[in-house]
């Protein structure tokens, strides 16, 4: 169980709540998360609700809810990152486009295009992709990244890029202005750990079968660490029904950002596999209280070297802008673009 005690919490307070924690053989460790002491207790504790009236204490949480610096409930206003010249969490919606692989500078060059155009302030693209079958096409590497900055800069967009292993955390880390974890390692505790120590913001990524309360808890890693800027991002997780690559889940659109005061994204892409689904699957997340999307585009995706099959042609990203325009006063936000 954790113990988050009163900013006001004196000593003669804690002297107290030693006394009982130790009256019942409870082993404790005091730590300071986010400028609140909070005590975590092992061993024989007293229930919850005695310990939620304990000298000093504010809130008294089990393991399960122990996502303390991503929760409401010592952060009640919703956080507001700044991304180079735009905000995301407050008003501000954000559009991040890309293909899902850097594969050619041509390519990318039309991506960046076509995401600047269609109000975007990030260029996404991966260049250390996690693919299901080892024989697939697994990024350009060092390369990739080289060619995604430049086409990036040359449009005055953001670069988000994968970081896959904690390997790539310093080629990534150096040259990309947001690191996205993705579904498949969102319990990559390492890996999480190292980017808790990164200045950079960090977009994680539901895993496809992970509870909320476990999303939750990988981005409290990442903030543990010390790292405030998280962003987390919808992807759909995984279902029984095959006509969808995975099920968008925007109920937990609604319930994270109730739960949470960290940024929520949706990327409808993955989750919907199927090219014609995205356009409806992301105006949907837009009305349903999203802070952002994130989608794949791709000049031809019939040549796309991974998730052709999702990609959305450039204009047709261009036809969102135009939806967007009109579904997020609704939502009370504007499409927030990088100047
Ligand atoms: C991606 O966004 O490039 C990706 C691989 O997605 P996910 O981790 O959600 O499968
Ligand atoms: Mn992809």
């Amino acid at each position: 169980m954790l113990l988050v005690l009163k900013l006001s919490a004196g000593e003669e307070e804690r002297a107290a709540l030693k006394a009982r924690l130790d009256a019942t053989g409870a082993v404790y460790r005091v730590e300071n998360h986010g400028g609140r002491e909070v005590w975590s207790l092992h061993g024989s504790v007293p229930p919850i609700d005695e310990c939620a009236g304990l000298p000093g204490v504010e809130r008294a949480l089990l393991p399960g809810d122990g996502y303390l610096l991503a929760s409401r409930a010592l952060h009640p206003d919703p956080t507001e990152l700044k991304l180079g010249n735009t905000i995301v969490g407050g008003k501000m919606f954000l559009l991040a486009a890309g293909p899902c692989a850097v594969e050619s500078k041509e390519q990318m060059e039309i991506c960046a295009k076509a995401a600047k155009a269609a109000g975007a302030a990030v260029l996404r693209g991966g260049s250390f992709k996690p693919r299901t079958s080892p024989y697939s096409f697994q990024g350009l590497g060092a390369e990739g990244l080289m060619i995604h900055r430049k086409a990036a800069d040359a449009h005055g967009l953001l670069m988000m890029s994968e970081v896959l292993d904690r390997q790539d955390l310093p080629a990534v880390g150096e040259i990309a202005d947001i690191l996205q974890v993705g579904s498949r390692n969102m319990q990559n505790f390492p890996l999480l750990k190292e980017l808790g120590k990164q200045a950079k913001p960090v977009l994680l990524k539901r895993g496809l079968a992970a509870t909320r309360e476990e999303f939750l808890l990988a981005a409290e890693y990442v903030l543990a660490g010390g790292n405030s800027r998280v962003m987390l991002c919808e992807r759909g997780v995984r279902s029984f029904d095959p006509a969808l690559r995975h099920t968008l889940d925007l109920g937990s659109v609604v319930l994270l950002k109730q739960m949470t005061h960290l940024p929520v994204l949706v990327d409808p892409s993955h989750a919907a596999g199927r090219r014609e689904l995205v356009l409806p699957m992301a105006r949907a997340a837009a009305a349903a209280g999203a802070d952002g999307l994130m989608l794949e585009i791709h000049p031809d995706p019939a040549r796309a070297l991974s998730d052709g099959p999702q990609a959305l042609l450039p204009r047709e990203l261009m036809a969102l802008k135009a939806d967007l325009e009109r579904i997020l006063p609704v939502a009370g936000k504007s499409l927030g673009e990088e100047s």
